[in-house]
């Protein structure tokens, strides 16, 4: 007989993944942890019921909350992790040689020890490297009180939901600014356009209060289904205004060949919104630079 894991995140529909195998299913003090084997996902990680990341597709996420930033960038020395228990995030940021230095600040000590134990495909050795600093607390707690400065802000968080909830507010962000290098970068997941609309909406105008430029990017995440997930970003300096030759020249130095969905080309695709996701983005930032320039174009006809 056939066991389903069903996420049920929106209402009115939900997404079924065949269960092979429970590997882990456990209580934290936050939240219910399950690891499956999936059918057609490779491991899975659910925690209170909704898909974190699967061995299939975590890539995708991945390599886009990470690659994007640090070569829009191009000096990331100092990273903050805020969530991340998989692991994903923190090992696709040491691919980096110029980082020298990676806080992680996980609130539940139990998706690490489980990560460890049975996501070995996603978090590799990260947890053991000599840069990685990991603790175990309240990411929005650490950015009101760490004396640490850092070039890139990553915000792995799940839904706003239970301890994550805080992870979508302005006092948690303007903090997130307080620890951020002049030029510093911060990148959060944001849900899922489609289905999730005014979080993106709310989090582009919280940032508007904070950063002089803010947006988004899209990527395809199979199993945070219905459509793009989008990524947010906030910076002092306007990341989408970086010169080509420049993060092709930095995609090249890093030595990011090989990787599975993120490289130059898809870094501009990801900026380019469909009609439906710019409208949510508040003006005046969601206002869009024309992609040729007409009066240009019309000469050369
Ligand atoms: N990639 C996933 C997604 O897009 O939904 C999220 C990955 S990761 C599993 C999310 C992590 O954030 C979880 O391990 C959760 O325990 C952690 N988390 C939730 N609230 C937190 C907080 N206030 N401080 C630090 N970590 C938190």
């Amino acid at each position: 007989m056939t066991t389903w894991f069903n996420e049920t995140l929106y209402s009115g529909f939900r997404q079924s993944h065949e269960i092979k195998k429970v590997l882990f299913e456990g209580k934290s003090k936050y939240q219910k942890v399950r690891v499956f084997e999936t059918g057609r996902f490779g491991r899975m990680l659910a925690l209170d019921g909704v898909v974190q990341c699967t061995e299939g597709d975590e890539f995708v996420y991945h390599e886009m909350l990470t690659h994007l930033p640090i070569l829009a960038h191009g000096k990331v020395q100092s990273v903050l992790i805020v969530g991340g228990g998989d692991g994903g995030i923190l090992e696709e940021v040491l691919k980096h040689k110029s980082v020298k230095r990676v806080t992680m600040v996980e609130i539940d000590g139990m998706v690490i020890d489980i990560a460890k134990k049975y996501l070995p495909k996603i978090c590799g050795k990260a947890f053991a490297d000599r840069r990685t600093n990991l603790i175990v607390g309240d990411g929005a707690a650490w950015v009101a009180e760490t004396e640490e400065r850092y070039d890139l802000v990553i915000v792995d968080r799940p839904d706003p939901v239970g301890p994550a909830t805080v992870l979508f507010s302005k006092t948690f962000y303007d903090n997130c600014r307080r620890v951020m290098q002049p030029g510093a970068i911060l990148v959060a997941q944001n849900g899922v356009p489609h289905m999730q609309g005014p979080e993106l909406t709310d989090a582009i105008k919280l940032f508007q209060k904070i950063w002089a430029h803010s947006g988004t990017y899209l990527a395809v995440v199979p199993t945070y289904v219905c459509g793009f997930m989008s990524m947010t970003w906030a910076s002092d300096a306007d990341i989408t205004d970086v010169d080509p030759r420049q993060i092709f020249a930095r995609y090249d130095r890093a030595g990011l060949k090989g990787l599975r969905y993120y490289n130059p080309e898809i870094h501009f695709g990801a900026f380019a919104l469909p009609d439906f996701v710019a409208r949510l983005l508040p003006a005046p930032k969601a206002a869009r630079k024309p992609a040729v320039k007409k009066k240009a174009a019309a000469k050369k006809r």
